[in-house]
């Protein structure tokens, strides 16, 4: 691994990133990109607008998951070529061996790729990260992390613009990159979300992204189990007015009863904010398979969940977006969380 080489936190995409991003492609032919474990609309989203956009460049992109990832994103440009490391591990491992470069994309530390983490860390390839997630990790040749972005897709649509002007924004890459956008901002509420955003987004739109369908594809299309499992999560739903907080649970039973499948709770823990008062929601999900309890934490204003994840969970993300771990069971991660939680009452009564 090169690392170190430059480190760019920019808000825009300049010049000096855009010839080191050139440079770096234009030595390397084949490339592999990469996202996250358990990859959202933003990892898939980023990787696939990049793939294509590579791919269009003449260059020969293979797109790398962890792990499988949820079938609402399953009909996104390009889905079905993306090699999903725990099925095809021999395949994954003959790419990484043979690729030039390796770009990293919505995450910013290699502890971030589950499995895939020890072939990443002993690899001597280049890499690139294009993340906007905090506090970004060293090992890329080339760092392009931008916390102010509302998304990594986001940032792919302005290297795109950067690089050659929409002119060569197709409507898989435009697809994508919508994709990504909207499922990071909340459909384009979270405050990351710009003047800059939506100027991008006209321009996908422009490009051929049809906004509608793919609301509907992502959001509109929903099992029997998940809503009855939404419903679990929002009657087993706990609040502690004196601390903004918001909770909820879901155990093994409750995701087996509804028939749980990857992406199924998605967005749940949201669902706490819209309470009067709440500035702090969390939604504890149990793995029994991993033997770990999974965190997802939410804030409005200036309470940092990123903060929080990171001091507790084993975790991270933004600000008003983090996820984490709890080795251990349910109640013990909960009561866990409760010993803690009156330390943090002052920040809670004075965020806004
Ligand atoms: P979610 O709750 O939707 O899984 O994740 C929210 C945000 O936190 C995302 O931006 C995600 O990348 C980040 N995140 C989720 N889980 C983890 C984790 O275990 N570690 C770190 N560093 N970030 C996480
Ligand atoms: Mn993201």
């Amino acid at each position: 691994m090169q690392t170190n080489q430059e480190i760019v936190s920019s808000q825009d995409m300049d010049i000096s990133i855009l010839s080191h991003f050139k440079r770096l492609f234009h030595e390397s032919k084949k490339v592999v990109i990469i996202g996250h474990k358990n990859p959202d609309g933003d990892a898939i989203g980023s990787c696939l607008g990049l793939f294509w956009f590579l791919h269009k460049l003449g260059h020969k992109p293979t797109v790398v998951m962890p792990n499988d990832f949820p079938e609402f994103l399953k009909w996104m440009p390009g889905n079905d070529q993306i090699l999903n490391f725990d099925h095809h591990s021999t395949q994954v491992e003959a790419c990484l061996e043979h690729t030039d470069l390796i770009c990293t994309l919505d995450f910013n530390d290699l502890s971030r790729v589950g499995s895939l983490s020890a072939l990443l860390l002993n690899s001597q390839k280049t890499f690139v990260m294009i993340d906007h997630h905090q506090q970004p990790a060293d090992y890329a040749a080339l760092t392009w992390s931008d916390t102010t972005m509302s998304s990594t897709s986001e940032m792919v649509a302005h290297l795109i613009e950067a690089w050659t002007g929409w002119s060569e924004l197709s409507a898989a890459m435009a697809t994508n990159l919508y994709t990504g956008i909207m499922t990071d901002t909340g459909s384009f509420k979270f405050p990351a979300t710009t003047a800059k955003t939506h100027r991008v987004i006209a321009a996908l739109i422009e490009a051929g992204a049809q906004h509608s369908k793919i609301h509907q594809a992502v959001y509109d299309n929903q099992s029997p189990g998940q809503l009855k499992l939404l419903g679990r999560a929002l009657a087993q739903m706990e609040i502690k007015p004196e601390y903004h907080t918001a909770y909820t649970y879901l155990s093994q039973k409750d995701l087996d009863e509804c028939h749980f499948k990857k992406g199924d709770t998605e967005g749940f823990v949201n669902y706490a904010l819209q309470l009067q008062g709440i500035r702090f929601a969390l939604i504890f999900i149990e793995n029994q398979q991993e033997q770990i309890i999974k965190i997802s934490l939410r804030s409005v204003g200036d309470f940092s969940v990123n903060e929080f994840a990171r001091n507790h969970f084993n975790g991270g993300g933004h600000i008003n977006a983090a996820g984490g771990r709890f080795d251990g069971g349910l109640t013990e991660a909960i009561d866990y969380f409760l010993k803690f939680l009156p330390e943090y009452k002052n920040q809670l009564n004075e965020a806004e």
